[in-house]
């Protein structure tokens, strides 16, 4: 099974509002509650595809207890690690024609007994796991390099990591021994990590960049570039991952959903091309769709044989 890792999993709350006022009461109707968190948005998408997964993380209270119960509901399996602090909730109000107002919290504070615990948890279900992805920002209360040491756990058990996330933690992935297979930088997280201005319309530049020392040991560096597709380095290959024009609906979670699919087709032991090409079809058919984390299995096959890959 795909092992996915969601540290600070929330209950995702959507209100959408005609108009959202300020310093006045704002009523909503249509309210949607989801389990996410990047991880939880990954783990949906590879359940949909009829793909095993375990979900585990750390979680908590009452909230907790909602959000385990919307896995249940949704048949995706999960084994967290309880902690006494409460799950944290993430408001997102869709306003004004396309606007979107964000509340996160920040989620509970790791204690540094709870992050000895999980580690113990982590090493059980490494066990049964084939693939690891962990994806977003660490909770308060663990140290920068906990994803560093979760990537030397699991490489002791000889799982492969993808990793998604930023900052000061990928680049403390980058610099350990124990490297991940795969990272999906932004442009934004790539020019952090060079230190300098990074063009993501520039292939030929893109190119020279993901062979900075700085990527050396990882095998895969995906650059998802929205409707343009993706600029992808395996280890001495370089593609394009060329994609059709479609309606996009809501593109949030598009990111995660691409992970699960490199993350599918990693597992499934599949070639290079048919990885870029699921990865593609799973981003896309996430943006077709309203709710974040969802695709339409049904359509899988028509936009996958749509994607062009192309060496670079
Ligand atoms: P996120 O904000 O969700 O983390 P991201 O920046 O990591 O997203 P994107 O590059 O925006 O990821 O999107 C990932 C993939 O989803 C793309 O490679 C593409 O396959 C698909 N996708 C995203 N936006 C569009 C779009 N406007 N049209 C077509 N496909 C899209």
């Amino acid at each position: 099974m795909i092992l996915t890792v969601t540290l600070n999993p929330s209950i995702d709350v959507s209100y959408p509002l005609e108009h959202l006022k300020i310093d006045t009461v704002n009523r909503v109707k249509n309210v949607r509650k989801t389990a996410g968190g990047k991880g939880l948005n990954v783990s949906r998408v590879i359940h949909m595809l009829d793909h095993d997964l375990t979900a585990t993380g750390f979680i908590g209270g009452y909230f907790g207890k909602w959000l385990e119960h919307q896995l249940d509901q949704d048949g995706i399996a999960h084994d967290f690690l309880p902690i006494d602090a409460e799950t944290r909730s993430s408001i997102a109000m869709l306003h004004d024609g396309g606007k979107q107002t964000e509340i996160l919290e920040a989620g509970p504070t790791i204690t540094p007994e709870d992050a000895q615990k999980f580690l113990d948890h982590f090493d059980k279900l490494l066990n049964q796991a084939d693939l690891l992805t962990i994806s977003g920002s660490m909770p308060q209360g663990l140290p920068e390099d906990y994803y560093t040491q979760m990537i030397a756990h699991a490489g002791a058990k000889n799982v492969e990591v993808l990793l998604d996330t930023s900052g000061a933690t990928l680049k403390s992935a980058l610099e350990a021994p124990v490297k991940p297979l795969l990272i999906k930088p932004n442009e934004e997280e790539l020019a952090g990590l060079l230190n300098r201005e990074v063009d993501k319309t520039d292939y030929a530049a893109l190119k020279q960049d993901l062979q900075d020392p700085i990527f050396d040991g990882v095998d895969w560096i995906v650059v998802s570039l929205g409707s343009a597709g993706a600029f992808v380095k395996h280890q001495d290959k370089f593609y394009h991952a060329a994609i059709p024009k479609i309606q996009v609906v809501n593109p949030v979670g598009s990111g995660d959903s691409t992970l699960a699919g490199l993350a599918m087709g990693i597992h499934d032991g599949k070639s290079d091309e048919d990885i870029m090409k699921t990865a593609m079809t799973t981003g896309m058919l996430n943006t077709m769709e309203a709710e974040t984390g969802f695709v339409n299995p049904a359509k899988f096959a028509t936009y996958f044989a749509k994607v062009t890959i192309e060496n670079y």
